[in-house]
């Protein structure tokens, strides 16, 4: 039989190429300057590994690294990253004392400044905090009516050498929808929260409210730095707009190899439910990802690429594996020649899109990239397709043909 040479570097791989996330962060830093990049790589890099996209972003000019969790950030830190860290999301039981000990910048809203400078007095160390001001969105942040109180007793307990007051902050609702007018609302009241705070006193480094979606929609909302998430792993947060087209390339593609083929008779019901009936006799091909690797389990339909060609998902999605329909039939060694293919659920050029899965699951990229599970492996690619002379010498186990479908030279340089 004539097997393929290709073998992903793991049974289910999640592949990341580092040089997307370098030239991702790269064109936005370039778009947004003279602002600065905070590189967001909380819920381990919306799956591509906290560290390791962190370093790269770094390398590619990020200035900052956000998280929500402060555990998240105390995680960088423990890595080595010593770069500036904001976390924004805290509970009662949120380690602050650690924050301060590691440096962690402190997003605060209400309850929490009060918890930070409980830990600061008790370390005799005073805290980095951002202060966060609700321009709309209404999670945290500051309500407006509360603002000028809150500022004050910030700047007493700055008196008091207990924190300085770092950055002044805020979080878009609808940026990904750029005709709404609820963006220029929150604007408006952002700049008059910065206005009120810095006539109070507050002499603070940074103003932060962009995130991706208004980092590219809305120019006049960088002003010191954006917070850069879904664009830097190289998707679209616009309904209407493809990544390429907004110069960015997907980071991470999913991969796996087909576990088993057969061929079946018309009729065969496949998978839980049988709700899927092959319809003439065929061969079907079961790729071993489901709900438990982070598949959602309502994208049937949802494309799955083998040598090229497209093949939607049938039947139910299982908890680890679903099922596609080659069809194909009465090639005598179809199965055998299709057993141990590399398949491609998402990826990028050429490839099936995170969108595509985003909408066979009803949900969007970003939820789609962040729960594909610890059971999937993350591999460290660095393609040799970079524009970047900085790239690192590759060539770890490279495996034979190590090339996917576009020919693009994909080694693996790590696997963690
Ligand atoms: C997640 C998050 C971001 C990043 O948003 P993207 O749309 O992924 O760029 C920015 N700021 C805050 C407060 C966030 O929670």
């Amino acid at each position: 039989m004539n097997y393929p040479e290709f073998r992903p570097p793991a049974e289910r791989a999640a592949v990341i190429d580092l040089a997307a996330i370098r030239h991702n962060v790269r064109h936005l830093a370039h778009v947004v300057s003279p602002a600065r990049v905070m590189a967001v790589v909380k819920a381990d890099a919306y799956g591509h590994g906290a560290v390791e996209t962190a370093r790269a972003a770094v390398e590619a000019g990020a200035a900052w690294l956000g998280v929500a969790h402060i555990s998240e950030a105390l995680a960088l830190r423990a890595a080595g990253v010593t770069e500036p860290v904001l976390a924004w999301l805290h509970t009662r039981n949120a380690e602050f004392g650690e924050a301060i000990r590691a440096n962690v910048d402190l997003g605060v809203s209400g309850w929490d400044l009060d918890a930070v400078v409980a830990a600061a007095r008790e370390l005799e160390m005073p805290a980095r905090v951002h202060l966060k001001i609700d321009t709309g969105l209404g999670r945290n942040g500051c309500p407006e009516d509360l603002w000028e109180a809150f500022v004050g007793r910030a700047l007493a307990y700055q008196e008091e050498g207990l924190l300085r007051v770092v950055g002044i902050f805020s979080h878009f609702a609808v940026a990904d929808e750029p005709h709404r007018p609820e963006t220029d609302e929150q604007l408006r009241k952002f700049r008059e929260a910065v206005a009120v705070a810095e006539d109070a006193g507050v002499d603070r480094e940074v103003r932060h409210i962009a995130n991706t979606p208004g980092a590219l929609s809305r120019p006049d909302a960088h002003f010191d730095l954006v917070r850069i998430g879904l664009g830097m792993y190289g998707l679209s947060p616009f309904a209407g707009q493809t990544s390429a087209e907004l110069g960015l390339r997907p980071a991470m593609s999913l991969k796996t190899t087909i576990a088993a083929c057969k061929e079946v008779p018309a009729g065969q019901g496949v998978s839980y439910g049988l709700h899927y009936r092959t319809k003439e006799p065929t061969t079907l091909a079961l790729i071993p990802l489901g709900y438990a690797d982070g598949i959602p389990r309502v994208a049937t339909g949802a494309p799955v690429q083998v040598d090229g060609q497209t093949y939607p998902v049938v039947g139910r999605i299982a908890m680890d594996q679903m099922v596609i329909d080659l069809h194909r039939t009465g090639i005598a060694g179809t199965a055998d020649s299709f057993e141990g293919r590399e398949v491609v659920l998402f990826g990028g050029e050429g490839q099936p899109s995170v969108d595509e899965w985003a909408s066979a699951a009803g949900s969007i990229n970003y939820e789609i990239i962040t729960r594909i599970s610890g059971r999937v492996q993350r591999v460290y690619v660095d393609s040799a397709a970079d524009d970047d002379a900085s790239a690192p010498p590759i060539a770890l186990e490279a495996a034979p043909g190590a090339q996917d479908a576009e020919g693009e030279q994909a080694q693996a340089v790590q696997a963690k």
